[in-house]
Order: C-alpha cells, then structure tokens, then sequence
C-alpha cells in the first residue's frame, strides 16, 4: 500500500522505531475561530498586529494550511505514569508546526488538539475548549509570575464537536473543540530520551542528546561523556528552580509523569493543575490520583527527584559511571532544602540567617494547615505588618486569609499568636525599613494567580460566546505581583460554591 509507506500522509497509530518523531499533517477544521491572542508572545516571535489579524495566522495557528517549507511532525517519547513505565506514548495531541527564530532566539511552535498522530493511542487527537483555556490562560499566566514554563500564542474554536463523555442515560455529551498554539524553545522531555535508552536503542539516544546538547546546551559539547554528566546536571538544576518556584507561588502541577517533564525544566503540560487556595501539603487537583497523592503539593520536589533517576538510568548507556549522576542526585537533596528555606524566607520577608529560621517556618507550615488559610492572601498580606505591630494587630492584618475565622478554637489561635510573636521578635533582627521589606515581599508574593474558580467561571462564559473573561484574566495575570484596584475583586478567597470542584484535564 503506497500511501501507507510515505509517512507525511499516514498518521495511523503505531509503534515507531529508531526515530525521534513523526512527520504528520494536522487535521482541517470545520469553521475556526480565533478566541485570544497573546500579544507579547506574539511581539516576542516577532509577528505585528497585522499579521496577527490575517487570514493565514488563523489558518496557521489552526493547523489549516502549513508554514511554506515546513514539515509539522509529532515526536516520540515514553515516560513513566505514576510511578510505572508505561512504554512509548509521544504526541498524541500535540503538533510541531516548525521553528522560528527572531532576535536570535529559537522558538518552537506547536499546535495542541490539531488532531490525531501515530502517538494517538486509543484517543482522538483533540481538545476540548475547557482545557484548552485552562491551559492557555495559566501558561501565560505562569510566565508572567517569573515560573519557567512553555508559553502559549493563541487559542481558538475548531468548530469541531469533541467527544469526550458520555451522559448516565447514554447520550453522547458533545463539547467544542479547540486549538491552543503553544511555544517554547523545545518540547522535548525526560520521556525522549527514556524511550530509546528502554529499546536499546543507543544510537538514537546519543542523537538525541547530542541535538539537544547543540541546540540548548551551548556551553557543554557533543560526544563527550563529561559533558553528558554536565548536562545532567544542568537538567537536575534546573528542574529544581522550577519545582521551587511551584512552591513558592502555590501551583500544583498534577501529572509530574516523565513524559510532562521538559528537559529545559520548563512548566509543561497544563492538565489538572490546580493552585492551593487553603494552605495544604497533602492537596492535589487530580482527581484520579486521590488515593495516593503521589503529585500532591509537598509531594513534588521528591518527585522531581525521583523523576531525574529515570533520566539518570536512561542517560547511563551514554555515561557508564554511576557515581558522577548519583552525586548529582545527591547534591539535589541537599540543594533543595538550601534553596527552599531561601524562597521561603523570602515570603515572609526574612533576608538575614538565624538558626532559628528553619524551625520558624516549620511551625509557619504546620498551623497554616490548622486553619483552613488561603495562601495568596497570607503571605501578601503578611508584607503589610510592621516590626513594631503587637501580634494581635499582626493577626487582625492577615485575618481575611481564613476560611473560617469566627470558628478558631481558642487553642489554635493561641499558637497563631505564639507564631506571630516569635516572627515579630525576629522581624526586629532585620535591616531593612517595613516599607523596604514589604517591597521585596511583594516582588515574590503573587497578589493575582488564576484560582481554580477563576478558570471555570472563564470557561462557563466562553461557551455561551463571551470571551470577556478570557481577556480580563490574561490582563489581570500580565501583572500578578502589581496592585491591581480595578481588579480588586479577584483578590478574594474562592467563594463557598467552588470549594471542591477542580477542572478536568481532558
Ligand atoms: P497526559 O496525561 O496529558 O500527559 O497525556 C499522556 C499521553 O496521552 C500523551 O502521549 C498524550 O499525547 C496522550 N493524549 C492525551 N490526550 C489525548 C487525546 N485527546 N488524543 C490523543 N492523545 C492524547
Ligand atoms: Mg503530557
Ligand atoms: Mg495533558
């Protein structure tokens, strides 16, 4: 069968050997619909306003017509789920449509829900416009917060319905269809290099790393196995810088599988990702990992590390030294909790070291959990207390950050106000003016993140038609740190009606 053997016309759904990607063509949709744009991901790829109202940017960004000379093609990655190898998986969704580079910086772009590829499995290629927004708006989102993360240019309807349910009295339960355009400097993942190194397949495997190396790595050289534990390395760190800044903003990521992490260590695949409103360890958004929580907040930079053993093991073939890649592991644990307890201080305005900082904010954690305490509103009220404040006034400034005040016991507000003693004591050990402190408070303190009800209420008006949140939101989160008095409304707790409802990732 002819057509069968070029693979720019076969996206029949397979096991694909000795390759890194596939070449495929996205699917036409029925009417698309550009919903937003983000300009500054636009500015930084170099497109003006002009081109981003034309006719081919649409048809572009929807997969309808290809970038002259560009070959869109889906890659091939494996990955462990949930603690299981779960053997080849790639994009099975997602769309290469090529790279561009502006200002000498490569970018590359890529289509989510344009349809099915090799990769597809036993789906169908596509998204819906729920997630869809939830991914669009918290990637820019995170950006805008200073997280590392793959950033998104545009969304829009395909006109498309999508299946993705079906109703208690066996109706199908149809929803719209949308493509994101997502961007970063590559997609690629642990699960990429773990594929080749689980088939044996080292040739590809070195290939893969020397590319990456090339393109990403510039300071470290191809071929050279030095230089792959030094890429290692760089790997390990910078997975750890974005794992602490999770922590730091309050996001949970909720399928830190290998295969959803970047090798950049960029924030990757937004599918159940939720953000804590109560302050809680044990919290994750995924409702199908509820039983174990391995992706729990407290749970991911232990994740994170485990996640870097896979990559050590299927790097190893290249290596052949174990100690150099556990020493790096090693040193990941003992980095953690230095750069931690910095980021941690950090919030609650701490820049000098004392030895009692750590047990400090060990009790900080422990009775922020004792109260239901939403976390946004915690730690940026907590710059507005002053070094001389009594720690009843202390608590008076942050008291709207929980949930239920007026149903404290007086035995846990005793230990609030023994905490906010202890911190009043140390705050007097500090140089710096309450005005200087709480400017640097701020600047880590996020005042405006996209709390879970916050996305569903964007979704809810979007599919009767009304975009208008989409825009506010994307407005909103441009300036996350930034007094926003005409937005003052979204600085709030999450409302009673939305207290256990989470999106989906579908
Ligand atoms: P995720 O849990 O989103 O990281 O996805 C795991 C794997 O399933 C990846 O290979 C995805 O490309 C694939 N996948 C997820 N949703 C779809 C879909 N609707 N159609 C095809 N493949 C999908
Ligand atoms: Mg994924
Ligand atoms: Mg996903």
């Amino acid at each position: 069968n002819e057509l069968r053997q070029d693979p720019t016309l076969e996206n029949t759904r397979r096991q694909v050997f000795e390759s890194c990607f596939s070449l495929v063509t996205p699917k036409k949709t029925a009417n698309p619909k550009l919903i937003h744009v983000s300009k500054e991901m636009a500015l930084t790829l170099g497109f003006t306003e002009m081109d981003i109202k034309s006719n081919s940017f649409l048809s572009i960004f929807t997969g309808n017509e290809i970038i002259k000379n560009s070959k869109p093609y889906a890659m091939c990655y494996g990955g462990h789920q949930f603690g299981h190898w779960a053997g080849q998986l790639g994009d099975g969704r997602a769309i290469n449509l090529g790279e561009l580079v502006h200002q000498q910086k490569r970018w590359a772009m890529q289509l989510k829900g344009a349809g099915e590829t090799p990769y597809s499995r036993t789906a169908d290629g596509l998204a819906v416009l729920r997630s869809s927004i939830r991914e669009y708006l918290c990637s820019e989102a995170m950006y805008h917060l200073g997280v590392p993360t793959t950033r998104a240019l545009s969304i829009a309807l395909s006109g498309d319905q999508v299946l993705r349910d079906v109703l208690y009295n066996g109706n199908p339960a149809y929803e719209k269809g949308a493509i994101v355009s997502r961007i970063a400097p590559s997609f690629i993942r642990f699960g990429n290099f773990e594929i080749f190194s689980s088939r044996q397949d080292y040739t590809t495997l070195k290939t893969l790393v020397n590319y990456t190396i090339r393109h990403f790595f510039k300071d470290l050289k191809e071929d050279d196995k030095t230089s792959y534990i030094n890429f290692f390395k760089q790997v390990a760190d910078r997975t750890l810088t974005m794992l602490i800044h999770w922590q730091r903003v309050g996001f949970v990521h909720g399928v830190m599988n290998t295969d959803n992490m970047s090798i950049l260590g960029l924030t990757i695949d937004y599918g159940p990702y939720g953000w804590l409103e109560g302050y809680d360890d044990g919290w994750t958004p995924n409702t199908t990992d509820n039983q174990h929580k391995r992706y729990r907040y407290g749970n991911q930079a232990n994740i994170g590390l485990w996640n870097l053993y896979q990559l050590a093991n299927a790097l190893y073939p290249l290596i052949e030294e174990a100690e150099p890649l556990e020493a790096i592991l090693e040193n990941y644990k003992n980095e953690y909790s230095i750069r931690y307890l910095k980021m941690m201080k950090s919030k609650v305005g701490l820049f000098l070291n004392e030895k009692s900082d750590n047990e400090l904010l060990n009790r900080l954690e422990e009775i922020l959990q004792l109260t239901e305490t939403d976390m946004t509103i915690f730690f940026r009220k907590l710059s507005s207390i002053n070094k001389t404040d009594t720690n009843e006034v202390a608590i008076s400034t942050i008291k709207d950050a929980f949930y239920q005040f007026d149903e404290f016991e007086g035995a846990i507000l005793d230990q609030w106000m023994d905490w906010f003693s202890a911190y009043l004591i140390r705050l007097q050990k500090e140089v710096l003016t309450d005005e200087e402190r709480k400017e640097k408070m701020n600047a880590v303190n996020p005042k405006y993140v996209l709390r879970n009800y916050m996305a569903q209420l964007a979704i809810d008006k979007a599919d009767a038609e009304d975009y208008s949140l989409v825009e506010e939101f994307y407005t909103l989160l441009k300036n996350p740190y930034s007094e926003q008095l005409e937005h003052e409304k979204w600085f709030a707790k999450r409302p009673e009606w939305a207290r256990h409802k989470v999106g989906c990732s579908m």
